[in-house]
């Protein structure tokens, strides 16, 4: 719901303070509306109900896979776009994917959002709110920032959203946020007190390769978006996710698994664990030029990393059936 009108009409109601917070807690538990929350009067749960939407977003399609995976597509009040993905795994961990922004201005030419026209950043309240659609259909515990748009674009509303999580259920520790290399989110995230976590969209370990695939990079290179990975892991000591879409016959070779590690290791102590994870992860075809690798090639990939000692998982695919990756329902639908 939007928290900031929520103030606005429990003020104007001459409502005490700690409504607001009665009203959050029963939300974050996952009631479908006002009638159920039972602390509160029922002349003010009618008030409510009349005067303030439940949540700030509207669902417009909603799709489930055969592997549990539901994805949602939403409106804001201002008709803007939005995506958020809940991933069902085999071992009970329910995680959501939310998006930051409705479109991205950031142009990935693999990404389906990057094609779509940038709307705006969403607020806490647009973000939380899809955390409470999921939290409404089942218990949720883990987070990532990896829908539409780049978190650290927005990261006011982010971490702002990030605050009130573990009321919902997700620890910080269990909260990713997922940057293209935005170095100054970067840095802002590594001052946070909070144990939220770092993903580093990275992809491809030419500097060339990576600004033809993210133009990003022409602005903040790779090199210096390692070095703000170091240090912010200097500060935290908490691993980074390196996550590296895996494209057929563009960033899938075995030189170029040999180049990642060695742009991975670079900084890193003899004899000391890797400070970054990468996770590699099938493509979802888009109605972009590029094509999936094949898994005898995620493999070859994988096996190369390991051979230099950086820890690697392949990412699970979830929910192919239903245009399941970033910005691809929406771009269908717009
Ligand atoms: S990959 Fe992320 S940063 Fe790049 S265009 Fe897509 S949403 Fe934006």
């Amino acid at each position: 719901m939007d928290l900031a009108l929520l103030d606005q009409t429990l003020a104007a109601h001459g409502e005490p303070r700690y409504r607001a917070g009665q009203i959050w807690a029963w939300a974050a538990k996952g009631v479908d509306g006002y009638e159920q929350m039972t602390n509160l009067p029922v002349a003010l749960r009618e008030a409510l109900a009349h005067e303030l939407p439940f949540s700030s977003l509207t669902l417009s399609e909603e799709a489930q896979s055969s592997d549990g995976t539901i994805k949602a597509l939403f409106q804001t009040a201002d008709e803007r776009p939005l995506e958020a993905v809940l991933m069902r795994y085999r071992d009970k961990r329910r995680s959501i994917c939310v998006s930051s922004q409705s479109g991205c201005p950031l142009t990935c030419t693999f990404c389906a959002t990057g094609q779509m026209k940038f709307a705006r950043n969403l607020t806490a309240s647009e973000i939380l709110d899809q955390a409470l659609y999921f939290r409404r259909i089942e218990p949720l515990d883990h987070c990532v920032f990896m829908g539409m748009g780049e978190p650290m674009l927005n990261l006011d509303n982010v971490l702002a959203a990030c605050e009130r999580l573990p009321e919902i259920g997700i620890t910080h520790r269990r909260t990713a946020i997922s940057t293209v290399g935005w170095i100054p989110g970067i840095e802002r995230l590594a001052e946070q007190p909070t144990p939220l976590r770092l993903a580093l969209s990275l992809h491809a370990a030419d500097e060339a390769l990576r600004s033809e695939l993210m133009p990003v990079n022409e602005r903040y290179p790779l090199k210096d978006v390692l070095d703000a990975c170091r240090a912010f892991y200097e500060r935290k000591h908490r691993r980074v996710f390196v996550e590296y879409v895996m494209l057929a016959g563009i960033n899938d070779r075995y030189q170029q698994a040999l180049s990642l590690a060695r742009a991975l290791s670079g900084g890193d102590r003899e004899g000391e664990p890797s400070i970054f994870k990468v996770n590699l992860i099938p493509f979802n075809p888009t109605d972009s030029p590029y094509e999936g690798s094949s898994r005898e090639s995620i493999a070859a990939f994988r096996a190369a990393l390991e051979s230099r000692n950086i820890p690697v998982t392949v990412r699970l695919t979830r929910g192919r059936d239903i245009d399941a990756a970033c910005g691809q329902l929406a771009a269908r639908t717009a």
